[in-house]
């Protein structure tokens, strides 16, 4: 019973987040789907999976299914954790380039290789895009664009309810890479 109890508790603080990826992933979908005959990315290619830090509600997320894994993949990820370094390559990385944890890999590693509009620190709307994809194309609709900024500003609301909701609005940490959130101790 207090097994099941705590999986609900659980369920609930990650409802609203569950639900932002899957609106994520439904957007980036019908993008791809569009753009697939422009895209390279495929299963191996980790050009883009770098140690990113994330919010907590992410951060604890992605613990949490480490758990789900069995012990030898675990351990294993740990050791990387270890030795990964902070601008260096994701410690979730199996030795093909694939993500030990896709089905639940960040919001921001969703939108991996798909065009993306985001502002600059002087205010200039920009798109940035693998340099990889869309080598034939000449113009791109900005419905086929990925406002990142949008993005942020939604994950940002999202974690603050999650922080309030755990921690008292008092999170022990803002942000923390991916290979400390994969050496977090968990107490939830
Ligand atoms: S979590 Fe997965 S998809 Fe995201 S950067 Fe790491 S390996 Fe890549």
């Amino acid at each position: 019973m207090a097994v099941q109890r705590q999986q609900i508790v659980v369920e609930r603080l990650f409802q609203n987040y569950k639900m932002l990826i899957g609106r994520v992933d439904t957007r980036c979908h019908e993008i791809e789907s569009t753009l697939s005959g422009h895209m390279a990315c495929h299963r191996g290619c980790s050009n883009c999976c770098m140690n990113i830090s994330l919010f907590p509600v992410e951060a604890i997320g992605l613990r949490l299914s480490l758990e789900t894994l069995e012990a030898e993949e675990k351990e294993a990820i740990v050791s990387s954790a270890l030795h990964a370094k902070k601008e260096g390559a994701c410690p979730l990385l199996d030795g093909d380039g694939a993500c030990r944890l896709y089905g639940d890999r960040p919001l921001i590693c969703r939108t991996h290789g798909l065009p993306i509009l985001f502002e600059d620190e002087a205010g200039v709307r920009k798109v940035d895009f693998c340099p990889d994809n869309f080598g034939g194309l000449t113009s791109l609709s900005g419905e086929l664009m990925l406002d990142v900024d949008a993005l942020n500003q939604m994950l940002t609301a999202v974690n603050a309810a999650f922080c309030e909701s755990l921690f008292q609005g008092h999170p022990p940490f803002d942000r923390v890479t991916i290979s400390d959130a994969l050496q977090l101790e968990l107490d939830v």
